[in-house]
């Protein structure tokens, strides 16, 4: 479990990078090692690093024996930054897991997806609007929200995985302010955070300045992930100054 303390402060926020992948990830690069990442987090002087490996539908469960392997990696490792082990864990639609909840409470750290449509199992709305998929994310994080899986969201209200509008921003401007501020305000109670995750933030400004603003005013907690799946990827801090003019 980790809840950020409350802060807009873009600076303090990157202290902290809760999103990288390690070689447990498919589609991470071969250099993402325990040993390096956290030697490379050491050297950026980073605070906090979470490791939020995908999880598996063919493989359920797996990332609760995955963190054990990586916990006695870390053990050889001499370190400063303080490392969460997690998981980036699949809600494919509403009400649906990819995984046990007994495996979800054995992580350090529980960043929930809902919106990998690029995925074979993924669920997609009935019809297909901007509006539906905006829809059918916000019932899935409503869902995620009781089921009290989540530590966090990841890459929340994306639609960089959605392949059926020319121009995918129509479904980041389908959500109605109210829309936005309501289902932070239900996670905040239910003290799950907000990503400010790195590939959505600089694909979609125009939304996450809407996203960052609702959710200062909510009094959200938001989490830094750069989505790192490579060691440079690792230091949040170079994409401070990106932030600051898209954010504030
Ligand atoms: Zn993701
Ligand atoms: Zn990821």
């Amino acid at each position: 479990m980790f809840f950020h303390a409350k802060t807009y402060d873009i600076d303090e926020l990157m202290r902290h990078n809760m999103h990288i992948h390690t070689v447990f990830s498919g589609c991470a690069k071969r250099e993402m090692t325990v040993t390096d990442i956290v030697k490379t987090a050491d050297e950026c002087g980073l605070d906090i690093i979470a490791l939020t490996d995908h999880n598996s539908f063919d493989r359920k469960n797996a990332v609760a024996a995955q963190r054990l392997e990586i916990l006695k990696e870390l053990e050889t490792v001499e370190h400063k930054v303080k490392v969460y082990v997690g998981a980036e864990l699949s809600a494919y639609g509403i009400n649906k897991f990819a995984d046990d909840i007994e495996c979800d409470n054995s992580l350090d750290f529980r960043l929930y997806t809902t919106n990998h449509f690029h995925v074979g199992y993924w669920e997609h709305p009935e019809i297909v609007t901007p509006r539906a998929y905006a829809e059918q994310m916000l019932a899935v994080m409503d869902s995620v929200i009781k089921s009290g899986r989540a530590d966090c969201f990841a890459h929340p209200f994306m639609a960089g995985y959605i392949h059926a509008f020319e121009d995918r921003h129509e479904v980041t401007r389908a959500f109605t302010d109210n829309e936005i501020g309501d289902i932070m305000e239900k996670a905040n109670n239910a003290e799950i955070a907000w990503e400010l995750n790195t590939p959505a933030v600089l694909g979609d400004p125009e939304f996450y300045h809407r996203y960052f603003q609702i959710g200062k005013e909510v009094g959200v907690v938001f989490n830094i992930g750069t989505d790192a799946h490579m060691l440079e990827r690792v230091d949040p801090k170079q994409f401070a100054e990106r932030y600051k003019e898209i954010l504030y």
